[in-house]
């Protein structure tokens, strides 16, 4: 069976102008097919977080084309990216980015609620993604009630209760010890495996690269494969 591909770019540019001019992403080409794990790894400032900002449309490109899907969606407008990112895509970031002042199922539903979603079903899917993930017990803590790695499981949930084509996740584990950070590529790899989710992951951490089913690398705005 052919692998289909997910995500494509065509010779994509990103360049900065401020405070200087500086090219961060010299045309890229990588192509990251339906189901894989794909773990985008580089020193840092290597210009891997600007390369998944630019794929998973939170950023526009100086030039080129992304395909996602079939569909080429660099040709969006804002509020059709918008569109796409809440039904496609679910985020995963260092700092975990959960609403203070919200549970965990609050945090977990918000996803569902912006697609429409009715608050019980919302609710009880959520609850089966964190029971899922192993926090049954912490369904109604606030995150400053919860340890990092639990925090960091939380947004998990949120990014895949919609059941999104493709999970974004920059540098995910920076923040955590070791046991949290294992814990947190499992349940990525598992993800993946069990849901068909298709995983981008940005590390600065080898070791953890080297658990996806393939590794991009970046060094000075250029991908080595
Ligand atoms: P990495 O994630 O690999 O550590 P980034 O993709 O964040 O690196 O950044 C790549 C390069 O682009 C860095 O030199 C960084 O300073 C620069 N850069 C990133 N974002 C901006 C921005 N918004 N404005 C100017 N320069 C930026
Ligand atoms: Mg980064």
């Amino acid at each position: 069976m052919n692998a289909t591909s997910i995500i494509k770019t065509k010779d994509l540019n990103k360049s900065f102008h401020d405070p200087v001019e500086f090219q961060a992403l010299k045309n890229i080409n990588v192509q990251i097919n339906q189901g894989e794990f794909v773990s985008i790894v580089g020193s840092s400032g290597s210009g891997k977080s600007t390369l998944l900002y630019q794929i998973s449309l939170l950023d526009t490109p100086t030039s080129g084309e992304i395909i996602i899907d079939g569909v080429t969606v660099s040709d969006f407008d804002q509020n059709q990216k918008t569109q796409f990112r809440l039904k496609n895509m679910g985020f995963v970031f260092q700092d975990y980015a959960l609403i203070p002042e919200l549970t965990a199922t609050e945090n977990v539903i918000l996803p569902l609620l912006m697609q429409g979603y009715d608050h019980d079903y919302s609710i009880k899917k959520a609850h089966e993604v964190l029971k899922t993930l192993g926090l049954e017990k912490q369904i109604n803590n606030l995150p400053n009630q919860l340890s990092g790695g639990e925090q960091q499981i939380v947004s998990i949930a949120r990014a895949v209760v919609h059941s999104p084509k493709i999970i974004f996740a920059d540098e995910p584990t920076a923040n955590l010890d070791l046991e949290s950070s294992k814990a947190v590529i499992k349940i990525l790899e598992e993800t993946c495996k069990k849901f068909k989710h298709t995983v981008v992951m940005v590390t600065h951490e080898e070791e953890y690269g080297k658990k996806a089913d393939r590794i991009i690398r970046v060094v000075d705005g250029r991908v080595e494969e």
